[in-house]
């Protein structure tokens, strides 16, 4: 039997599926020479889309901030996104969507005339720490040489391709000996990482930034499987001396879902080991993933 030409992942462009090798996209597209685009990354989990709502109301939230007009509704984007998935057959993968200014049709220079551009693909699950790695956790430094992009000039709850900031500290991470970073803001309050949001579980409550943040869609997962357990949660501004105090520390990202951190500033966490409450959200995190309330399956072709 032929092997499927999508296994590796399917992108839609321009009206087209194309296996994910062979997805070209124009390089006088503003989203790549400007970084003027927005985008989205939900999971697909055991064949379920994971809070897909939440990821589309994210994502048409970003573009109207950016006053961009894609040519597709919602409804259009959300079927393509089941469709790259469906032609991929993939149970687990990573689903991105795009809506970039897109091309400048006719020289003008001016942001309102471009026709913006969607574009989706879904390729396998993507994990910023596997699996293996999370039983033991993960060390995370706060950077010193970078400050996150102040809220005021790349908003940073538009989802966006700004990560010049993100990919410095990375490299600061390196340097240091730990696996990534956490950036402070410029007044040294802790905002977040390489497309990870930041927790603590400090002085019996559990706690992440409030503001100069991207809303993570699994941040609220986390905020609302912790009110159902009864864990005290509160948003607000911290530095670097709480995340090295805190009994515990994880970050959460669609792409890994809640990753304990075992030490900050090569210092450990509570006793070096993955938290308590950690593990707690982390299991009710997965076990969510086949919950009516917030899956949304994918009809796969027979085969
Ligand atoms: C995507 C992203 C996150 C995490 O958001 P989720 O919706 O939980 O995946 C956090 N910070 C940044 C900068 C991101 O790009």
């Amino acid at each position: 039997m032929a092997e499927n030409p999508f296994a590796d992942g399917c992108a839609y462009i321009d009206g087209e599926y194309f296996p994910i090798a062979e997805a070209r996209i124009p390089i006088i597209d503003t989203g790549f020479t400007r970084s003027d685009v927005t985008y989205d990354v939900v999971a697909v989990w055991n064949g379920k889309f994971f809070r897909l709502k939440d990821h589309l109301n994210r994502f048409e939230r970003g573009w109207n901030r950016l006053r961009m007009n894609p040519e597709l509704s919602i409804k259009e984007m959300r079927e393509i996104l089941f469709e790259c998935v469906r032609r991929s057959a993939l149970r687990n993968a990573f689903v991105e969507m795009i809506v970039s200014r897109g091309i400048d049709e006719d020289g003008s220079r001016d942001p309102r005339r471009f026709r913006n551009r969607f574009y989706a693909y879904a390729i396998p699950y993507v994990w910023i720490a596997k699996p293996e790695k999370q039983e033991v956790g993960i060390h995370l430094v706060v950077a010193q040489k970078t400050i996150r992009i102040p809220a005021n000039a790349v908003d940073p709850t538009v989802k966006n391709f700004h990560w010049g900031d993100l990919v410095k500290g990375t490299y600061e991470a390196f340097d240091r000996g730990a696996y990534t970073v956490v950036l402070p803001d410029a007044d040294g309050n802790i905002t977040e990482g390489p497309g990870f949001n930041v927790f603590v579980y400090h002085q019996g409550r559990l706690r992440t930034p409030a503001t100069g943040v991207l809303e993570g869609i699994t941040r609220q997962t986390v905020l609302d499987l912790a009110e159902e357990q009864g864990i005290p949660v509160e948003l607000d501004r911290f530095g670097a001396d709480v995340l090295e105090e805190a009994k515990e520390v994880f970050i959460s990202s669609t792409a890994g879902g809640v990753i304990p951190v075992t030490t900050v500033n090569n210092k450990s966490v509570g006793d070096g080991k993955p938290g308590k409450i950690t593990a707690l959200i982390r299991k009710r995190y997965w076990e969510a993933h086949d919950e009516d309330r917030w899956t949304f399956p994918v009809i796969y072709p027979k085969i």
